[in-house]
């Protein structure tokens, strides 16, 4: 069977593919002439990114596609529903990015509790002339260890976030998740493991009682977090949002820091990506990274994996395919 890798793939997920028997095709089609090397080439398989575009017009023009792999989590590209109803497999990876956004939560909780995004913008203006201003302010900083980190979300990454926060040291509480497992395993060199449980309150009782708060739910249809919740959070809060923009409204974030309630924020994801709003962008209680939480080397390594077997295993199920 023959794929066609249009947006790339690690090497390791190709070699998978490749041992496993299947044709690889790795180039970069222009979304205008997808169509046509498809039918041309009669692609089985077509694994992309977020770059290409897979709607109602490409399926139907498309027989020869059984499989629509993407190599990551988010599928706004590909029109899930209309491919899954003529009968095409859609797959994706969700599982390979949660360290890495995890690892991330911390970069930004680890920076902003030692003002690291403030120091790292004065520093290079004025670290020469006001060192010992510098000095005095930045002096402020806190430990995460014997903290309380509230996690709202707790599936897949959440949980991730957990075990790190466990291994700071800190206390760890969450909302309740959908799979009901709220506790989570450590491990550590030599194999050890160690399973801890994470106390579930109540959504009200996590803004009350954090020191520190970050956020890993899916999408929803109005803020989470917007002035009333953030009224009743603890003095000098830290949030962390790598989860999607609008579940905490940037405009009650930036009144929250204004008005001293919240320290300082550590933002992954925006309302207005790509084009996140200047006042956003310019505060300086606001750690900021453009989206990037499942973006690392392990992770694209782990994506081609996850997606290679994925693909192997669902058409092993279909051996007519193969
Ligand atoms: P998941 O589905 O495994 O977990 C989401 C959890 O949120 C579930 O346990 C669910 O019960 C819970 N939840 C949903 N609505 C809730 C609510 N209103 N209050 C409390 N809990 C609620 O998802 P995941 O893989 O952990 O991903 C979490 C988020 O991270 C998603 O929004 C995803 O898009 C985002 N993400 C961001 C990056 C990045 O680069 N920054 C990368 C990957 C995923």
């Amino acid at each position: 069977m023959k794929i066609l890798i249009n947006d790339g793939l690690s090497n390791e997920g190709i070699n998978l593919l490749k041992d496993s028997g299947f044709e690889v095709v790795e180039t970069r089609v222009a979304q205008s002439q997808l169509i046509n090397f498809i039918n041309t080439h009669k692609i089985d398989i077509l694994i992309v990114r977020s770059a290409t575009k897979i709607k109602k017009e490409l399926i139907n023009s498309c027989p020869s596609i059984k499989v629509i792999g993407r190599a990551g989590v988010g599928m706004d590209n590909i029109d899930v529903t209309y491919a899954k109803s003529q009968g095409i497999t859609v797959l994706n990876t969700p599982e390979a990015s949660s360290r890495s956004v995890a690892e991330l939560v911390f970069a930004h909780l680890l920076g902003g509790a030692r003002f690291l995004h403030g120091s790292n913008r004065n520093m290079p203006l004025e670290g020469d002339s006001n060192f010992k201003t510098f000095k005095k302010y930045y002096s402020r900083g806190q430990e995460l260890q014997g903290k309380i980190l509230g996690i709202i979300g707790l599936g897949r990454i959440g949980k991730e976030v957990a075990k790190i926060a466990f291994g700071l040291g800190m206390r760890v509480i969450a909302t309740a998740p959908e799979d009901g497992y709220s506790s989570v395993t450590l491990s550590f060199q030599d194999n050890q493991k160690i399973t801890l449980d994470v106390t579930i309150l109540p959504f009200d009782e996590i803004l009350k009682q954090s020191n520190f708060i970050t956020l890993h739910v899916p999408a929803q249809e109005k803020p989470l977090i917007g002035e009333k919740e953030i009224s009743t959070m603890k003095n000098g809060v830290g949030i962390i949002n790598t989860s999607r923009g609008g579940v905490v409204e940037e405009k009650a974030l930036l009144n929250g820091i204004e008005s001293g309630k919240i320290l300082f924020a550590g933002l992954d994801v925006y309302e207005n990506e790509p084009n996140p709003s200047i006042h956003t962008l310019m505060n300086p209680e606001i750690s900021l990274t453009p989206h990037i939480g499942g973006s690392t080397i392990e992770a694209q390594s782990r994506i081609g994996i996850e997606l290679a077997s994925k693909i192997i295993s669902c058409l092993k199920e279909t051996p007519q395919n193969h």
